[in-house]
């Protein structure tokens, strides 16, 4: 009998064991927060991504957060979001430097057109197409402003964040959109809009990101990335961040004369201390490349010893299995270190759906990697915690 019979659909799910979504939108659909205390899931990352949700994130902590000391085995039905404050790219045409207009807080219309012809391409002369974008906002305020979210609720973290070279802008609101749009939905998304020809240049969504990569560091949070179509330039904008703080990776002569020599096994400990305590740094602690839609090869690359920060493979039924591109999903949950390993939603409503959503994922993890449904739920969920609070769940040992 094969092996992978073992995972049969009626084998009952551990869900008492702990199921934890590493990167959802509840907020994107505010009626459905009532519906979290009732989910089977016990644990959700609640990302921020436009202007109108991330005053909504901050709502939602203040009725379902985590508390800050953390004991799972403690956390009520009413406990179960993380917060995440962040920019997505693609709203990331929105923000303007303020250096470039004059320490403005605000753009009257000729900046504004010339902000969105710099920020966008192909490079519009539309006047009304890029009058009726919405108004762009300072930078420079908004990290001020997710600054203070972040130490309002110490167990937040920066996101969604990242670089897409895929999508286009979405068409600007016409009087027929707004008659048929739904109601119940958070505004500032596409909700079925026609998409513009127009693209975000990769330099502003680069700037965007690596300021927000900076914050995460400086407050040593964890980030959940964003990146589609955009593997090789995504890592090269990470690495920038950390470059001069790379480890030193030892030869492996210098790991047998380590492993006779007791005394330098101790000295290296405490280098290793120092370099691991939690002083502020360019780059953040812990990395979530969430739908991860990259190779197998590009996650080695992540992997590589010398990388000071920790990154972690997120997957959905949803994003990673919904096209084409599923089996070379496999392969690369495959080849994930196991310890690596994150599941998610990335749904934009809470509720059942997002309990199914998370149950399949798991399921699929679990068959792939050849684990137990409770061994695997396990695992997950101590990469989970790993994840956000940058330890292990002491409870659990
Ligand atoms: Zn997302």
């Amino acid at each position: 009998m094969p092996k992978a019979s073992v995972h049969r659909e009626e084998e009952e799910f551990p869900w008492d064991l702990g199921v934890f979504d590493a990167h959802c939108h509840p907020t994107d659909t505010m009626t459905s927060l009532d519906s979290i205390p009732s989910m089977k899931a016990k644990g959700l990352t609640v990302m921020a991504t436009r202007a109108q949700d991330q005053v909504l994130v901050a709502c939602a902590a203040d009725r379902l957060g985590i508390p800050t000391d953390t004991n799972p085995e403690d956390w009520t039905r009413d406990q179960k979001i993380i917060p995440c404050f962040g920019w997505h790219p693609w709203f990331s045409h929105q923000m303007f430097d303020v250096n470039t207009y004059d320490g403005k807080e605000q753009l009257d219309e000729e900046s504004k057109i010339a902000h969105y012809q710099t920020v966008l391409t192909p490079k519009s002369d539309d006047r009304d197409f890029l009058l009726a974008l919405p108004d762009p906002r300072s930078f420079a305020h908004f990290l001020q402003q997710t600054h203070q979210y972040l130490e309002r609720y110490p167990l937040a973290l920066v996101g969604e964040i990242g670089l897409d070279k895929q999508f286009r802008i979405p068409g600007s609101w016409l009087p027929e959109n707004y008659e048929s749009r739904d109601d119940s939905l958070t505004p500032g998304g596409r909700e079925g809009r026609d998409l513009s020809p127009y693209r975000v240049h990769m330099d502003h969504q680069k700037k965007v990101l690596t300021a927000q990569l900076n914050l995460a560091g400086e407050l040593q949070r964890a980030v959940s990335i964003h990146g589609v179509q955009a593997h090789g330039i995504l890592f090269e904008t990470l690495q920038q961040t950390w470059k001069g703080y790379e480890k030193r990776v030892p030869s492996k002569r210098e790991l047998k004369k380590r492993a006779n020599d007791q005394n330098a096994n101790i000295e290296e400990e405490q280098i290793q201390k120092i370099e691991d305590s939690s002083s502020p740094k360019p780059y953040p602690p812990r990395i979530c490349l969430h739908s991860y839609s990259g190779t197998a090869e590009t996650l080695k690359q992540y992997c590589h010893p010398s990388i000071p920060t920790e990154v972690f493979f997120s997957f959905s039924t949803t994003i990673n299995f919904s096209h084409p591109a599923g089996s070379k999903t496999e392969t690369v949950i495959q080849a994930c270190p196991d310890d690596k390993i994150l599941i998610e939603s990335d749904l934009h409503t809470a509720g059942d759906r997002m309990d199914y959503y998370l149950e399949e994922i798991v399921r699929k993890v679990c068959q792939l990697k050849d684990w137990s449904l409770s061994d695997g739920v396990n695992r997950l969920a101590e990469n989970w915690h790993r994840f956000v609070f940058g330890h292990i769940d002491p409870h659990k040992h």
